[in-house]
């Protein structure tokens, strides 16, 4: 994994509501920008248990260049989608995931695909599970995405997160790769083509002894005992 996912849960005694500890079944997963382009994921988490923020706003996961880490569980609503608390709200029934404006973004924003692609797949879900924060309440986020509204940031993150979700090709097993290894390779003594064929392999030619010598006029005796061949002319 080309980053690191740290779990580390907001109390549920956290000010302001934002762990509500609503039982969550979710369909979908939201993606948002911070909307801060100095903070890190460390930065991000911190502020959730900072006496100084009376929001009530959180989140599930927020990533940065370097790390994942998960705020709050995965199966409990967070108020992230700015749509009220209704069954069918985004807050009730979607994963909201935080993507960070700091520091290396292009990294930052293959770790998001990276991630998001596992929670798909883990999900049994596809790409059309996939929200901005703008689908649910018209706010511009993922703002980094938002393109002065054509959006080709959030068309380029599906289609990175696609990619992602893809399995991987199996390298093909090769059956015999003895035989895939060897070159057939013809000899000839003294012009003439012997039936028997040699073979190149690893930079080394083999020939069939006994047809070579005898080719040549020589004789050949097999010592099976002392396992050795005996060329003689
Ligand atoms: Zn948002």
């Amino acid at each position: 994994m080309a980053y690191a996912y740290v779990t580390n849960h907001i109390p549920k005694s956290t000010p302001a509501n934002r762990r509500p500890g609503l039982v969550m079944h979710s369909n979908t997963i939201t993606i948002h920008n911070t909307g801060n382009a100095s903070s890190t994921a460390a930065n991000e988490r911190a502020w959730l248990t900072n006496p100084a923020n009376n929001r009530t706003a959180s989140y599930h996961i927020v990533v940065d260049e370097r790390e994942a880490i998960e705020c709050l569980p995965l199966n409990e609503a967070a108020w992230h989608a700015g749509d009220g608390s209704g069954a069918r709200s985004g807050n009730r029934t979607s994963i909201g995931i935080e993507i960070c404006e700091s520091g290396n973004y292009a990294k930052t924003l293959d770790n998001a695909a990276e991630l998001v692609a596992r929670l798909l797949k883990e999900r049994g879900w596809g790409i059309s599970q996939l929200r901005r924060h703008f689908d649910w309440s018209g706010k511009v986020c993922p703002r980094l995405m938002y393109d002065g509204g054509k959006w080709t940031g959030w068309a380029a993150f599906k289609a990175a997160v696609e990619a992602k979700m893809k399995p991987k090709e199996e390298p093909k097993v090769n059956e015999k790769p003895e035989k895939a290894d060897r070159l057939e390779a013809i000899v000839k003594v003294n012009g003439k083509e012997l039936s028997e064929k040699g073979y190149v392999e690893k930079g080394i030619t083999y020939v069939p002894v006994r047809a070579v010598a005898e080719a040549l006029g020589a004789k050949v005796k097999w010592d099976g005992a002392a396992k050795s061949v005996e060329i003689t002319r």
